[in-house]
């Protein structure tokens, strides 16, 4: 068993974890007092702490721990445990985040979306050979993360984090995360925390990061009969109307041997009961003979926090408030930003070698990040408020969707989070095609 030492906040572990640890960090101050912004750190590596292991914390930890931070990934469930998700993920975070090929469940090569009226429109006509929407059960894509980071030497600590003890944010003192595992509380000193610990992060409270507006997200997994999973087989739905959310869509997502459906809501979360009896009702015949086997429900954030980075903390995924409106994407844009904080850290500390501070975080974490997605975000943003407000609007979406190069922009968006490169005169056409479609379901001029 090996004993490592701190010589900053003079704690010791043992390893392997979990970890016995005893901080006496007030009588280091003289040490602390002597380092300086960006100091060196003779004889050791800056030290973080990433709490949460979904694909944000994974992500941030393998970074970290491949950069040569000495790195503590913790996570309060166990590896078998699944986070209430569909699952759904583009192309490009497979190759991105090599992802393998045996982890999808699923590749949608046909994605239908439903009108209120029931009008049905195929919206995957465009995709090319080899393209499609990979479906994974979320317990196996962070099992398989977690690992993935544990390889590159971060240490796993199987706990649930109860608290962090913030320093005057102008010291380089540790933070103190506290967290309970094995039926017993343990506590360690650390310079630097990544907050990946999804929409009900404490680590955002500990830092008063702010809070966001929250939809709710309520889905069914569900076992159909052979002949019914037979029909989504490459097949996904998403419904939109009244009866399934009143400003989100609803969906079902095939997934190895059963289907997953549900929809979500901000504007009237007590009821999103009744939009799941609205969505089970629409696919009611597609579903019939299939035995529900898990019933989730989590919260989904709507927009990023006031305070991303604070301090020596960073927020990240979820805890950040990285999931796109209109979509409800989160899992790529969670693995993306614990990979580029992972990385802004590594970088600014000169791979383990230096202390960092609240600017470095801002520069090579927050301002990249902003200047590469925050236009997406408002984007999504913008088509939500204009297409899922009332059900003319839903008709005209449902309608649009039908048009080729609204799909392949689309798609081409989403598959690889790059501004798809477009033909001005469609563009042009496009334009006049969305305004036609709203003005023929009233949206426009009434
Ligand atoms: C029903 C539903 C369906 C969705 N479908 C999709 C979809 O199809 N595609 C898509 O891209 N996105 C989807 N999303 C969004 C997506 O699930 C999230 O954006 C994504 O999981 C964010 O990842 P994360 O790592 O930031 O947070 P999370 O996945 O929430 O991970 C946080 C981790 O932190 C751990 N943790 C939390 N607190 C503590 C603590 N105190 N101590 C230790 N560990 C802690 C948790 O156990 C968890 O493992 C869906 C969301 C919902 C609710």
């Amino acid at each position: 068993m090996a004993t490592v030492t701190h010589p900053l906040h003079t704690t010791t572990f043992k390893l392997p974890l979990p970890l016995r640890t005893e901080i006496s960090h007030p009588h280091t101050l003289s040490i602390k007092a002597s380092l300086s912004t960006n100091a060196p750190l003779p004889g050791r590596k800056l030290r973080a702490a990433v709490i949460g292991a979904g694909p944000a914390g994974s992500s941030a930890a393998e970074a970290l721990a491949s950069g040569g931070v000495e790195t503590f990934l913790f996570e309060r469930s166990p590896p078998t445990a699944a986070k209430p998700c569909g699952g759904a993920i583009p192309l490009c975070m497979l190759h991105e985040f090599d992802i393998p090929s045996h982890l999808i469940d699923r590749q949608v090569t046909q994605m239908r979306i439903i009108s209120p009226s029931n009008l049905a429109v195929d919206f995957g006509k465009t995709l090319r050979a080899n393209e499609f929407i990979a479906m994974l059960r979320r317990e196996v894509l962070d099992s398989f993360l977690r690992s993935r980071a544990e390889s590159r030497g971060a240490n796993l600590v199987s706990g649930l984090v109860t608290d962090i003890e913030v320093p005057n944010t102008s010291s380089t003192a540790p933070y103190v995360v506290h967290y309970t595992a094995n039926n017993s509380r343990h506590a360690l000193s650390v310079d630097v925390v990544v907050g990946a610990d999804g929409a009900n992060s404490r680590v955002a409270k500990s830092i008063k990061a702010g809070n966001y507006a929250c939809a709710i997200a309520f889905q069914e997994r569900i076992k159909l009969p052979d002949e019914k999973m037979a029909y989504y087989e490459n097949m996904a739905e998403m419904y939109v109307g009244n009866d399934v959310s009143p400003d989100f869509y609803a969906w079902v997502f095939p997934k190895c041997d059963h289907v997953a459906v549900g929809t979500g809501t901000v504007r009237a979360k007590q009821d999103i009961k009744a939009y799941q009896r609205g969505i089970r009702e629409r696919v009611k015949p597609k579903i019939a003979g299939g035995k529900v086997i898990k019933v989730e429900a989590h919260p989904i954030p709507e927009h990023p926090r006031p305070i991303r980075v604070r301090g020596r903390v960073a927020l990240v995924g979820d805890a950040a408030g990285y999931v796109t409106k209109c979509s409800g994407e989160g899992i790529y844009f969670a693995a993306k930003s614990g990979r580029m904080c992972g990385e802004g850290i590594v970088k600014a500390s000169e791979g383990g070698d230096r202390m960092i501070e609240e600017k470095d975080l801002k520069r090579e974490y927050l301002k990249a990040w902003d200047a590469k997605y925050i236009s997406t975000f408002r984007f999504m943003d913008l088509l939500q408020r204009v297409f899922y407000g009332s059900n003319a609007a839903r008709e005209a979406l449902v309608e649009l969707c039908g048009d080729e190069y609204v799909q392949r922009m689309t798609f081409d968006s989403y598959l690889y989070k790059r501004l798809a490169e477009g033909d001005r005169w469609e563009d042009v056409k496009m334009v006049c095609n969305t305004i036609g479609s709203l003005t023929r379901c009233n949206i426009v001029g009434s």
